[in-house]
């Protein structure tokens, strides 16, 4: 992280380069334990679609490791959240022709749910501005 930037108090800390959470549902996806409808396989990321869509695409990328969330795996593993992103691209390329919104909600008042980083790939309908 470049110096004077520090992340919200909350955000950024946490597991990363920690042992993984026993309940970390996403954790669980990417070793198999629990089945998704697998889009991408990447070296360091695996993307499925979510369980809840709110587009026709509605793809999450996940990091293979476990990271608290986007600011965790900037700071520790930047490769890993380049390659997400290439994934995502990748996927609106094939599924919604290009443009695609990808989000991280970042923190639980931002909805959050899930403490495993994972961008959100949304395509396949316009999509409104600003977002709820
Ligand atoms: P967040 O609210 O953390 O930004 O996003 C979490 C997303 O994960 C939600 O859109 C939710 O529908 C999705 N999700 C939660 N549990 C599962 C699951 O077990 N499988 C899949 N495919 N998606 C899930
Ligand atoms: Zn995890």
């Amino acid at each position: 992280m470049p110096d004077g930037v520090r992340p919200p108090d909350g955000l950024g800390e946490g597991w990363a380069g920690m042992a993984e959470p026993d309940d970390c549902v996403f954790c669980k996806i990417a070793a198999g334990q629990i089945p998704a409808q697998v889009v991408t396989r990447g070296e360091r990321v695996l993307a499925f679609r979510d369980l809840n869509p709110q587009a026709p695409t509605h793809v999450l990328v996940i990091t293979r490791e476990h990271h608290r969330d986007v600011l965790a795996l900037a700071a520790t593993d930047p490769q890993a959240l380049a390659e997400l992103v290439q994934v995502g691209a990748a996927i609106a390329a094939d599924e919604t022709g290009g443009p695609f919104r990808l989000v991280f909600n970042t923190g639980a008042a931002a909805g959050q749910s899930v403490f495993h980083v994972h961008g959100h790939v949304l395509g396949g309908r316009d999509l409104g501005w600003p977002p709820g």
